[in-house]
């Protein structure tokens, strides 16, 4: 499952090939996408590619003289789903192909075999923004967490992965974030103390926009929107490496599950 660096990585690579062109055609193949009526798009033109939570959001401009209002599609990935530019164009289908875009120059491809990504179409962008804060915007502040993790008895691990709270981090982030800051995956999230806050804010903001750079953490079926492996992988320090030397300390890490998900944590340096 993606997360948000991941997610920030394919809307960041796809803005530049595909933002300003206009969509001169577009086929849904998987009768799945069709929960909602999808809107005439011919003629619209995709004015910008960003992240928005989990998501990415094209805007779509109004077909001239036909339409006010611009749209958005916010596209959710889930477990296996690529958006794939192709700026030069491309022929066929490839296998796995959900949804096809042609634009006045080259195409835009959902490709996604296990079928879990979704589409949904809003007028309003708040109707799509998700709960929680997002973790790499200027709303997310140490007094913002305060209030979020106030009184919260739930461990700090799965408290992290809360959409509703702070939306964006899955397993691989929680982890890294709770090493960074060297707080136990057990503590009660409302036990933090206001110097551990503090460290917690800090290293989700630091491993965040670090993952951000090295284009994101890849495992098995997540790659990017061009196609190619994130290399973030080589700089986790203890996601994935159960039974291996701390980085830190030299102790071990151990792996544990909370809530039906996997935690990698070092007992030595996270107290
Ligand atoms: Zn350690």
């Amino acid at each position: 499952m993606p997360e948000l660096p991941e997610v920030e990585t394919v809307a960041r690579q796809l803005a530049p090939a595909v933002a300003g062109r206009r969509i001169e055609r577009f086929s849904i193949l998987d009768e799945l996408l069709r929960k909602q009526p999808t809107p005439p798009l011919r003629g619209r033109t995709i004015v910008s590619v960003f992240r928005l939570g989990k998501q990415v959001a094209f805007e779509l401009g109004p077909r001239p003289s036909r339409d006010v209002d611009p749209l958005w599609l916010l596209v959710h990935l889930r477990m296996t789903g690529r958006l794939i530019a192709e700026p030069e164009g491309g022929r066929g289908r490839p296998p796995h192909l959900r949804a096809l875009f042609t634009l006045d120059r080259g195409r835009l491809l959902f490709i996604d075999t296990r079928r879990f990504g979704t589409f949904c179409w809003v007028r309003d962008l708040e109707e799509g923004r998700p709960a929680g804060v997002d973790p790499v915007s200027p709303e997310f502040t140490p007094e913002r967490l305060d209030a979020l993790i106030e009184g919260s008895p739930s461990p700090i691990k799965p408290w992290l992965l809360r959409q509703d709270r702070i939306v964006g981090l899955g397993n691989i982030y929680a982890s890294e974030i709770l090493h960074v800051c060297r707080v136990s995956p057990h503590r009660a999230a409302g036990s933090l103390k206001r110097r551990e806050r503090r460290a917690l804010h800090r290293a989700t903001v630091e491993v965040l926009e670090r993952a951000i750079e090295n284009c994101g953490t890849t495992f098995s079926d997540f790659q990017d929107a061009r196609g190619v492996e994130g290399s973030y992988q080589q700089f986790l320090a203890v996601y994935g490496r159960e039974g291996e030397r701390c980085k830190r300390c030299r102790g071990t890490v151990e792996k544990i599950v909370q809530q039906q998900r996997s935690t990698f944590w070092c007992p030595r340096c996270q107290h």
